[in-house]
């Protein structure tokens, strides 16, 4: 017997021998929990080393990189037993080179994973990263390691944690898609092209997470270890905002730190990374991010100097909050549009 089969009936166990000692209506927090602890420091580092290793090129947009990355990606999210997208089955999701404004000699793909709801299948939370980076430049490989392998190894790990509550009996009552972004760093493009192009109508998506860069201490929280930036949670969604909060100051306890929500924030990262092409559609988002560091945008951002066991407790964070999105009773409301 594998050690994945060994796992499923040791979860099994777990969750059923809980169940006996609470009502039904009351076992969320155990569930979440019992799938929680599913995400392990030694899967991501694997995953974050993996997609960070000079094999893969520093993932440029539409080269061999780039394609491997979304190959390793489209396995792993096979092995979970999750399907790809609704219209086609497919993992990959084709952007073709004339969506990426002449950047690439290629098609390039996003890739796609999803797990049906129980009750509600047609209200679906995106859970994303971009996974493409800078390439080599001058013979010098850009690992791309924060930005955005630790994002990825989260999505990822998310994913597997979803799949592994479904396989145990306890499956999410909304559907989740798990979608790895290309083109981020050519302008937003392939979560523009998604947006542009979805598998599903857009008012099905209840909110979109998105992560990146989620592994190290930026250099204006030097000696921290033990926060996260939260930006535009509470834009369009009040709920959304509450949620993050007490799943945080339910089970991870990080610092949740909104210096950056400011509205005259000047970095402008609201807009700057992928959630806000699902924004601009009205769909609440959270991006969650470390800020940025000595190695962001160069060659030494590498897999090596990621905090695995402070990117471990971040994902926490982001599954819990993506596990109360799944199964509240109610879709959260949009309440904040002027
Ligand atoms: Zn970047």
């Amino acid at each position: 017997m594998n050690k994945f089969t060994t796992l499923v009936i040791g979860l099994l166990l777990v969750s059923s021998y809980k169940i006996s000692s609470q009502t039904i209506t009351d076992t969320t927090p155990i569930n979440a929990t019992t799938f929680a602890n599913t995400i392990k420091p030694e899967d991501v580092k694997k995953h974050v080393f993996t997609l960070a290793s000079d094999e893969f090129e520093g993932r440029l947009t539409g080269a061999r990189g780039q394609k491997m990355a979304a190959d390793y990606l489209a396995k792993e999210y096979e092995s979970f037993g999750l399907t790809g997208n609704y219209l086609t089955g497919d993992y990959l999701q084709i952007v073709p080179k004339e969506a990426l404004n002449n950047q690439s000699e290629n098609d390039s793909e996003n890739v796609l994973a999803f797990i049906e709801g129980s009750e509600s299948p047609n209200e679906i939370i995106i859970v994303s990263s971009h996974y493409d980076h800078e390439g080599i430049k001058n013979g010098l490989i850009y690992n791309g390691a924060d930005d955005n392998a630790s994002g990825t190894s989260a999505v990822l790990e998310i994913a597997e944690a979803f799949a592994l509550a479904k396989k145990a009996g306890h499956g999410p009552k909304r559907s989740l898609l798990f979608i790895n972004f290309t083109g981020e760093e050519k302008g937003l493009l392939g979560s523009d092209y998604y947006s542009s192009n979805p598998t599903y109508p857009l008012n099905q998506f209840v909110a979109a997470l998105n992560i990146d860069m989620i592994g190290r201490i930026g250099s204006e929280k030097e000696g921290n270890e033990n926060y996260i930036y939260i930006i535009g949670a509470d834009k369009l969604s009040s709920e959304l905002h509450e949620i993050n909060e007490t799943a945080n100051s339910t089970y991870t306890h990080l610092e949740l730190d909104y210096t950056y929500n400011a509205i005259d924030d000047e970095n402008r990262f609201y807009y700057r990374s992928d959630h806000y092409n699902f924004a601009k559609h009205n769909i609440p988002v959270i991006f969650y991010f470390n800020g940025t560091h000595a190695d962001y945008h160069k060659p030494t951002d590498t897999a090596d100097k990621i905090n695995i066991d402070l990117l471990t407790k971040r994902t926490q964070l982001i599954f819990y909050t993506a596990w109360e999105l799944a199964n509240r009773e109610d879709r959260i409301i949009v309440d904040q549009i002027d």
